[in-house]
Order: structure tokens, then sequence, then C-alpha cells
């Protein structure tokens, strides 16, 4: 990478969205909660080589938390303790029109390098919480407050008819537990910064 790249890289992060960068659910290395930490689980975590894996609570897109791969170092395999049992970090919500510039900042806020992708259905109502993140503890909220606004994006458009999530003005009232669409994935700083260099970062 070169200073002229970089800097084209610099100059882009503010039109580049989360959406351009993300990693798709179907692709991510993530846990059930159940999931009991075994010696086979334990070769599985450490084929995969991620430092940290999402965890679910019974379906892949209810996200609960996320597991610090360093933090098994002090898990005995043997006890085959469930993944319930250990203390997960918690995982910010970003949306996937987020913009890059805004994401690294986030990022470099420090709490968390990694971000759940979740579409946001603009709604008239008050923004309810969701029922697995606190939001408005979560390092993200005061950013996605400023998005907000009202802005109807293109993918508000394209949610499939049989989702069990409606746009918001279809329905009448608006209901607060359909506030937050769909999982569409995960991002990390890396994911960002590989944007801002313009060249894959290749793991050690
Ligand atoms: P790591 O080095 O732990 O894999 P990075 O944050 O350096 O994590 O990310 C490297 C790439 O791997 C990024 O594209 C990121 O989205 C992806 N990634 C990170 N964690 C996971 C995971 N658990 N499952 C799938 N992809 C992941």
């Amino acid at each position: 990478t070169d200073e002229v790249t970089m800097i084209h890289g610099v100059l882009e992060l503010r039109e580049k969205v989360v959406a351009d960068v993300l990693t798709p659910l179907e692709d991510v290395f993530m846990l059930s909660l159940d999931h009991p930490l075994d010696q086979s689980t334990m070769s599985l975590i450490l084929s995969r080589g991620h430092s940290r894996i999402p965890v679910y609570d019974g379906d892949r897109s209810n996200i609960v938390g996320m597991l610090l791969v360093k933090r098994l170092i002090a898990v005995n395999p043997a006890d085959a303790r469930p993944i319930r049992s250990i203390s997960l970090h918690p995982l910010p919500a970003v949306e996937p029109t987020h913009d890059l510039f805004s994401t690294l900042n986030e990022f470099q806020q420090g709490r968390s390098h990694m971000a759940v992708v979740r579409e946001e259905i603009p709604t008239f109502a008050p923004a309810p919480s969701s029922p697995t993140l606190d939001q408005s503890q979560h390092p993200f909220a005061e950013a996605r407050a400023a998005l907000k606004g009202g802005r109807v994006t293109k993918w508000a458009r394209a949610l499939p008819p049989d989702d069990d999530l409606q746009h918001p003005l279809l329905e009448s009232p608006p209901s607060p537990s359909r506030h937050w669409g769909r999982v569409l994935g995960i991002v990390t700083l890396e994911d960002v910064i590989e944007e801002l260099i313009k060249e894959e970062i290749e793991d050690e």
C-alpha cells in the first residue's frame, strides 16, 4: 500500500457503508449458548482461528454476545462446561447503512472490535430496547440516535413478504417489538481497516 492509495482509502471511507464490508451471517462461525466447551469444541475453535466468536441462543440470528477465545485458556475441556457458564462480552449492533468512517471511530472508542449488523426498521414509536441488548448502553447508541429521523432506506422495501417483520408504514400502530429487522452478519475493525489501506490484511 502506498501513501496515495491510502489517502484515497481515507477519502472514500465516508461514502462506504457497513453493508459493503460485512461478513454475511451464513459465513460467521458462531456457537450456541448450550454448546459444551469440551475437547472437540476447543479443537474446532482452534481450527477456525478466529479470536472472537458470536454466541447465539436458539436461533443463529439471536446473537446474545461474544466469546473471546483468549478466555478459553482458563477453561478445562474435561469439565465440558456449557458456553453459558462463561461470561460473554456484549456485542454492539450497527445498521448496514452506517458509514465506515463513523464505524471506525466507534471501534476506536474501544469496548468492542466486532459488531452485529442489523437492519433497523424506521418507526414512529419511541425506540424500544432489543430483547437481548440494552440499546441505551451500547457503544453505538449515540451514532444510531443521530441516524434516526425518519429516513426510509432501500432495505426496508427489500424485506421478504413472508418475513415476520413488517414495514412500519404498513402497520398501524407500529409494534415496538418489530423495531429491529434482520441480522445480516458481523463487521470487525479489520474489515474497516482493509477498506482504508485497500489491501487484505494477512493473519499472523
Ligand atoms: P480474527 O483475526 O479473529 O479472524 P478479525 O477481526 O481480524 O478477526 O477479522 C478478520 C476477518 O474475519 C474479517 O473479515 C471478519 O469479519 C472475519 N471474522 C471475524 N470473526 C469471525 C467469525 N467468528 N466468523 C466468521 N468470520 C469472522
